[in-house]
């Protein structure tokens, strides 16, 4: 609802500055966190420890909404994915990705993205807007009230849906900390992970403000195809993205690893030579390597590497030391997959023109993920 604040958006320390500003004391704040999160009320007038005046302040100035949802796809294997209202005909993904014994979810931070990776299709749909940290932890709500029917709750917290999490930092960050929050959902600062394409001053006040884990999306060992893939490296290139990348680990501590992401293209990043090389290029890093098979999509230009090409890059990382866990694909047939995630909008040429407008530039011609 408009004007109104949604406490879904607000870490401890705002929940508390909230209740502060309205005369009260901080551990009203607290107080508000626990039945939200951990008895799951939403309707502040049952909320009977809270003084009367400001359960009524609450309900004329506050809310707790989540996204509508507006479509929810079961893959065959398990996979769950949820296409969310995210206002003035803006559509984002989240994916649940079950596995024995844990239950991470894909979170989307912004609506589109603006830093448009060659083999991306969240890329090429533009970006519209941030999503507010609201939004952010409704994904996470969201899935929990799927998951309570099973008796289960999310486990581990992936920002590698839609968008760059650190170009939209203000909302990221205490989205993360409800994560993390034992009045919240109490999640490991281990589980929780942070994706990035490469920000480097986002992962300068990462070092500054959080300590939850960082994916890193590298995709090439040099310079001139990671400007080619990974545009925004020509602004922070592969030199700065490792200093930045170092400072993280030393903040982190205690042998925690930093993960680097590389989407294997065929003919393009995925030769002995470029594996060598990166094993080199990482050498000072403390850090594992997620190696992420293409995902198709009509329109891309590019191939998945056969598995034998995909084996022998993956070997030569091991014998060079490094842990490298293979990411396989998840949710293919409900479009779920790494890169696949689009905000399918009915109006999509309409908006294209709009962000195009807004750029300045061309309107994207690439040919989008078929509509379902
Ligand atoms: N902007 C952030 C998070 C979103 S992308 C980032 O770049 O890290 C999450 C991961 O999926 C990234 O590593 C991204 O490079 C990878 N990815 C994107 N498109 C892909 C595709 N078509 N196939 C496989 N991986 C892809």
């Amino acid at each position: 609802m408009t004007g109104r604040i949604n406490l879904y958006g607000l870490d401890r320390n705002a929940m508390e500055a909230l209740f502060v500003e309205q005369g009260l004391q901080p551990f009203r704040g607290r107080q508000m966190m626990k039945w939200i999160y951990h008895q799951g009320e939403d309707n502040f007038a049952r909320m009977t420890d809270l003084p009367r005046t400001t359960r009524q302040w609450l309900e004329d100035n506050a809310c707790l909404e989540v996204p509508d949802v507006v479509a929810h796809n079961e893959s065959r294997d398990g996979t769950v994915k949820w296409v969310l209202d995210a206002g003035e005909d803006n559509y984002v993904e989240t994916v649940l990705i079950p596995e024995k014994g844990r239950n991470t979810l894909c979170v989307s931070s912004q609506i589109g993205c603006m830093l448009d990776c060659s083999f991306c299709s969240t890329g090429k749909q533009g970006f519209s807007a941030n999503l507010p940290a609201s939004a952010i932890v409704g994904q996470l709500v969201l899935a929990n009230r799927f998951l309570s029917q099973r008796g289960e709750n999310v486990t581990n917290v992936v920002l590698m849906g839609m968008g760059e999490p650190l170009l939209n930092y203000d909302a990221v960050l205490p989205a993360t900390n409800v994560m993390l929050d034992d009045l919240a959902f109490g999640i490991s600062k281990r589980r929780v992970t942070i994706s990035t394409a490469g920000v480097v001053p986002g992962i300068n006040r990462m070092v500054e403000s959080t300590d939850v884990a960082l994916a890193v999306s590298l995709h090439a060992p040099d310079d001139d195809l990671r400007n080619e893939l990974v545009p925004i490296n020509r602004k922070y290139p592969i030199s700065e993205l490792m200093e930045a990348c170092q400072r993280y680990v030393r903040h982190l501590g205690d042998r925690r690893k930093l993960v680097i992401e590389y989407t294997l293209i065929h003919g393009v990043n995925d030769s002995l030579e470029q594996a060598k090389q990166l094993a080199k290029l990482l050498r000072p890093l403390r850090c594992k390597i997620n190696l992420i098979p293409f995902n198709p999509f009509p329109g891309s230009g590019y191939e998945r590497p056969d598995p034998a090409v995909v084996y022998r890059f993956q070997t030569c990382l091991m014998n060079n030391g490094y842990t490298t866990m293979l990411r396989t694909t998840r949710g293919e047939d409900i479009d779920a997959a790494c890169g696949q995630l689009v905000g399918r909008v009915q109006d999509r040429t309409r908006r294209q023109e709009r962000y195009a407008r807004k750029l300045g530039r061309e309107i994207p011609t690439v040919q989008l993920a078929a509509e379902s």
